[in-house]
This record gives structure tokens, C-alpha cells and sequence, in this order.
């Protein structure tokens, strides 16, 4: 991939890019990124590139003519189409999303701007996309051109060691990466998380899933709710194939199962092997159409504790029952090998847990189901 970049600042570029990891690339032709100084282009004999704004106002506009001959002249290095990008404050803000777009481009120009702007019709007769960095105002274009150079670079063949180290980091898949640690195992009292030593890969990822759910949910609840709406949508969509459903067919709700993170892996391994064909459930969850019971042949996706969508189940039958009117052949069917009287005990807490009005009679929503879709988790 090839990148130009047309700025007053050539200078600014050569310390920052030649270093490290973006200079290693560069080095090793991973990527080509080279800079060009729009003065050397200016038919002003005292060498301005810039003027003062028609219609008044402070600071200074770059000229039309510099930028458009030095475009020009890079355009004409390559037969290929470029993509033509300039650094703006009111361009469309930079994601991971459009870094990764951007980096399948084999041809990129970036024009930075500097001082009040860029005189609007050299933007319009270079047809330039506008990027920025942010909602915020820089004084140059350098620093974001810079930004998404290095954005870019890293994710070209070669630049890193391999696509493991991108594609878990934040934002790739629409996620914040988990908490790293490295040596020593303690400090100032603080310890790494027991997990992370024990060696088994399996447990290290499911921490490391967890981990990012929560450290996403916590530190940016719009990622993590765009995220599980997505997991969702994905999720239906593979169901409504493998089952060759009508695609408006919809959900009746989404369920979690359980009063903590433990309980709700084990309840939903009870629903996969089949041994959980029952639940029960406080009156104040409604399902998509406000209802309190699901009709017979309604479907419920069951999630797991972060919300991430395990399997499809389909009522069978669903009725109003007084907790303690639950019989033993009901717990039974909830996949439960216990006592009706540990059951109650049990589920006294859950309740009081939801937010319900708990008493011993009061209403509760016994469902029965079948599995009918376990997804490919
Ligand atoms: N007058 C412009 C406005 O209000 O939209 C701002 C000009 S700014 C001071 C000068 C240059 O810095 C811009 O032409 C642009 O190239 C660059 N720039 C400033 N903030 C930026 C941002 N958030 N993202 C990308 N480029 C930015």
C-alpha cells in the first residue's frame, strides 16, 4: 500500500513515522508513505501558499493553486485511481471500522490542511473526502494525517508479527480489549488475575471474553450495547436459516437465566443437554409484545450473563402458578435434582433478587420448552 501526504510540514512527519513499528514497515516495504511539501508548488513569487478570506475574518486560507498542482503531481507518479482524503475537522470521525477500510486501499493521498482551511473549491474539484480525528480542532492536518498513517500502516501484512496482534485489540471486533499484565506477578501488593497463570489457554480466552465484555460495558456502554445488538442480530439470522424460518419471524424475549454469573452457565448447560425443560420467572418480565406469558410455539433466546445469545428454546405450554403451589414433578422438569423445600428456599432469594414484591402466593410465570436451536458457540 501507498500512502502521499501534501502538507506545509513535510518536516513534521520523517521523526514520527520512521520510528518504531510504522518505520520498521517502511523499512522493510510493507508500506510506502512519503510526504510533499505543497509550497514547492506555488506560482507566488514571494512563495505563498496562503491569503487572507474573502468576506473577512481572521487567519489565513490555503490557496487552490499549490494544492491542486502538487495533487496533481502525485497523481501522476501511478496508472491506479487513488483515494483522496483531506484531514478536515468536520470530516466523518475516524473508527476502526474506516482504518480498516482504508487499509485495503492500495493507493491512499492525504491533504492537510493548516491555518483557517483549505479554499472549499480545490476540495470540491478534487472530489476529497473529508476525515477527522476526533470533535475537536487541531491546528494542522499533520498530527491526524499522522493518526491515520500509523492506524493503517499497522494493519498492512507484515507490519506486525501476525493478525492476533490486531484484530483482539479494541475496537477490531467492535469490543474493548480485557486488562493486560506482564511481570512481575506482584506489585505494590497488587496480583495478576489467578486465571491468567494457570497456563490453560481455554480458561485464559474465556476470561479474556469475559474481560472485554465488562471492561466494554463499563467504560463504553454505547460499543457494548451496538455490540450485543449485533451478536443478537447474527445470532437470530443463523437460527432462522438453520431452521428455514421465514425471516420475519421474531422472538418472544430474551432470557438470562439464573442470579449470578455461576448459576447461569450451569442453568444454560441444562438447557443444551435437554435436562432443563422448565423455568420459572417473576410476572414483571414481559416479552417483546408486553405480555406476561408466551403463547405456545413463541420462541426465547436464552443469553448468557453478559447477554451474548446461547441457544433458541420454544414454549411449549406457559401458565400462571403461586410460588408455593410449585410441585416436585415441576422442579423436576426445571432440570433441578433437589427438594421441593431447598427449591422454595432457593428460590425465595432469586426472587427478592428480581425486584419483585415477594411473598409466599404470589404469581409466578412457570414456562415448559423445548430446545431448538443451539448455535454454533
Ligand atoms: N476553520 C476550520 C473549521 O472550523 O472547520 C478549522 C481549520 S483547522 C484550525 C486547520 C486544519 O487542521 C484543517 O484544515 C484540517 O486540515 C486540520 N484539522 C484540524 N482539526 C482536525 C481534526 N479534528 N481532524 C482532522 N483534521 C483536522
Amino acid at each position: 500500500m501507498r500512502i502521499d501526504v501534501a502538507t506545509l510540514f513535510p518536516e513534521m512527519f520523517d521523526p514520527v513515522l520512521n520510528q518504531s513499528i510504522v518505520g520498521r514497515g517502511i523499512k522493510n516495504g510493507h508500506i510506502e508513505i512519503y510526504t510533499h511539501d505543497i509550497r514547492h508548488y506555488t506560482e507566488n513569487k514571494h512563495n505563498r501558499v496562503d491569503d487572507k478570506p474573502y468576506g473577512g475574518g481572521t487567519g489565513m486560507v490555503m490557496q487552490a493553486q499549490p494544492i491542486y498542482d502538487c495533487i496533481m503531481a502525485i497523481k501522476s507518479q501511478m496508472s491506479v485511481k487513488p483515494r483522496m482524503i483531506y484531514m478536515s475537522p468536520q470530516g466523518e470521525v475516524l473508527t476502526q471500522k474506516k482504518v480498516q477500510e482504508l487499509a485495503a486501499e492500495p493507493w491512499l493521498i492525504l491533504l492537510c490542511g493548516h491555518y483557517e482551511g483549505v479554499d472549499q473549491r480545490v476540495l470540491d474539484e478534487l472530489e476529497c473526502e473529508e476525515i477527522s480525528v476526533g470533535d475537536y480542532v487541531l491546528t494542522g492536518g499533520e498530527l491526524p494525517a499522522m493518526i491515520l498513517c500509523d492506524a493503517v500502516a499497522r494493519l498492512q501484512p507484515g507490519v506486525l508479527p501476525n493478525e492476533d496482534a490486531y484484530s483482539i485489540e479494541s475496537h477490531y471486533s467492535g469490543l474493548l480489549e480485557y486488562p493486560q499484565f506482564t511481570r512481575p506477578e506482584e506489585w505494590r501488593g497488587r496480583k495478576v488475575p489467578e486465571t491468567l497463570l494457570t497456563g490453560d489457554h481455554r480458561t485464559v480466552t474465556e476470561w479474556q471474553n469475559r474481560e472485554a465484555l465488562r471492561v466494554t460495558a463499563r467504560k463504553r456502554p454505547d460499543m457494548y450495547n451496538d455490540y450485543m445488538k449485533t451478536r443478537l442480530e447474527d445470532f437470530w439470522n443463523s437460527f432462522l436459516e438453520a431452521k428455514g424460518l421465514d425471516k420475519d419471524t421474531t422472538y418472544y424475549k430474551i432470557q438470562r437465566l439464573g442470579q449470578d454469573e455461576k448459576a447461569s452457565q450451569r442453568l444454560i448447560k441444562l438447557v443444551m443437554r435437554g435436562k432443563k425443560r422448565a423455568t420459572i420467572s417473576a410476572c414483571n418480565i414481559r416479552g417483546r409484545d408486553g405480555s406476561i406469558l408466551p403463547k405456545k410455539g413463541a420462541y426465547t433466546v436464552i443469553a448468557d450473563w453478559y447477554g451474548i445469545p446461547c441457544c433458541v428454546i420454544k414454549t411449549v405450554r406457559a401458565q400462571m402458578i403461586r410460588f408455593n403451589e410449585v410441585t416436585i414433578e415441576q422442579v423436576l422438569k426445571m432440570g433441578e435434582d433437589t427438594s421441593i423445600e431447598d427449591w422454595l428456599e432457593r428460590h425465595r432469594d432469586f426472587f427478592k433478587k428480581t425486584g419483585a414484591d415477594f411473598s409466599e402466593d404470589m404469581p409466578i410465570v412457570y414456562e415448559e420448552f423445548r430446545l431448538e436451536y443451539k448455535g454454533t458457540k
